[in-house]
């Protein structure tokens, strides 16, 4: 029998779908079934239904619907956007031929570049200093006048890290390389502005911010070409054919207007409290850091490593006490205690890194429930670390060294 979790605090992996977008979406698997590109009155119900959840995607980003593509997930879109400009500048005969992404994306961007190699394209990753923030020195000697896309993501999804995307995008445009960002962990969290940012393409994903799991979008700045990866019926202008998931899209849009809302309302204020509320309770365990901490971070995301304890058994332990988080990405999960590709960029200490763990947070928890998570958490330290030979060695020569 499946066990209740108390205190769910994996919102980065994905967020509980909000009642008002639940409540949105209904009609359309009911009477408002029909399908957008049918001309009678039920065709046009739909149809009207996409353009306002249009506008409220754009409206999140400070972009115009004409600039906003629906996709099933954020995957999809970052996909696009990186073999879309690859396949645009093999059909310019262009000889830009590197893409340079930053060394934490996520697997959709890094995977994503990785297959355009047998195609004759090269793919560079820049790196990032201790906190995890892209080192800009370092990116700017990376950027050459072979590059046709570049690619850093606005916040990382393990540390909740915000990278320094503008400029990194005016390198990259002073260069005339495209520049992508993959917004998935800040749309809806922080304020994301298209103009801002001035990237030519942004990923974001529903299920990040209480729309289901299956529904995405891709901004494609106006005057950009992207070639289309799915053909077919035509589809959201030509662009991306198949036939639309209406409900999901009006998830999406609801979702997006609530977002608006809640950020009008210093939503990302309260969650940053939460968030560093469960940071010092662990802290004062000992033995623990917080990965990114120097860094500006999205409110909701908490990634700590504790020395001489197993992210792994952690999450585990936690678990069976009703806590849910994860060791570090979602998609990473599952793979033991292989350290992750983020916390190996940043060059976190050997002695800490195999007890990693993200804790994230969101909307409806409540400081109870912060605390209670942290609660699991830290007494899952203590636990685990009364039968570790490597605590015992620390606490009798107070050094990590080695262990
Ligand atoms: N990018 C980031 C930063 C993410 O956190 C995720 C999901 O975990 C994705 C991309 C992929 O999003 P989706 O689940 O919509 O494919």
């Amino acid at each position: 029998m499946e066990e209740k979790t108390c205190y769910y605090a994996d919102y980065a992996a994905t967020t509980p779908i909000a009642p008002e977008v639940a409540e949105a979406m209904a009609p359309y698997f009911e009477d408002r079934f029909g399908n957008p590109s049918s001309s009678h009155r039920l065709g046009r119900t739909a149809k009207e239904a996409v353009r306002l959840a249009r506008d409220e995607t754009a409206s999140l980003l400070g972009a115009s619907p004409e600039e906003i593509f629906f996709t099933s997930c954020a995957t999809e879109s970052l996909n696009w956007a990186v073999k879309g400009a690859a396949m645009q500048a093999f059909f310019d005969a262009s000889p830009r031929r590197r893409i340079l992404v930053s060394a934490v994306e996520h697997p959709a961007v890094l995977q994503a570049a990785e297959s355009l190699r047998p195609f004759g394209f090269s793919v560079e990753r820049a790196p990032v200093d201790g906190n995890g923030v892209v080192d800009l020195d370092a990116f700017r000697v990376m950027v050459r006048d072979d590059c046709f896309l570049c690619a850093v993501m606005h916040a990382n999804n393990e540390t909740g890290v915000v990278e320094p995307v503008e400029e990194c995008a005016a390198m990259a445009h002073e260069k005339g390389a495209l520049f992508l960002t993959d917004a998935v962990q800040t749309a809806g969290h922080i304020p994301v502005d298209v103009r801002r940012l001035d990237c030519d393409f942004l990923a974001l994903s529903g299920h990040k911010l209480h729309a289901p799991k299956g529904v995405g979008a891709l901004y494609i700045r106006k005057g950009r070409t992207l070639p289309p990866l799915i053909d077919g019926g035509g589809q959201e202008r030509g662009e991306r054919s198949g036939t639309e998931n209406v409900p999901y899209l009006v998830g999406l849009g609801e979702a997006c207007r609530l977002s608006r809302e809640a950020l009008a309302m210093g939503e990302e204020k309260r969650v940053a409290v939460l968030r560093d509320g469960m940071a010092q309770r662990l802290l004062s365990l000992g033995g623990c850091r917080v990965n990114g901490e120097g860094a500006r971070r999205v409110p909701g995301i908490l990634s700590v490593s504790f020395a001489c304890v197993e992210g792994e058994s952690l999450m585990l332990v936690g678990d069976l006490h009703g806590a849910a988080f994860s060791t570090g990405s979602a998609c990473a999960s599952g793979r033991g205690n292989e350290v992750s590709h983020v916390l190996r960029a940043m060059e976190v200490p050997e002695a800490y890194r195999n007890g990693s763990i993200r804790l994230s947070v969101g909307r409806y928890t409540t400081a109870a429930e912060a605390c209670g998570a942290a609660e699991i958490v830290a007494d899952a330290v203590v636990r685990l670390r009364a039968v570790s030979v490597e605590w015992e060695r620390y606490m009798s020569n107070g050094n990590l060294a080695g262990i």
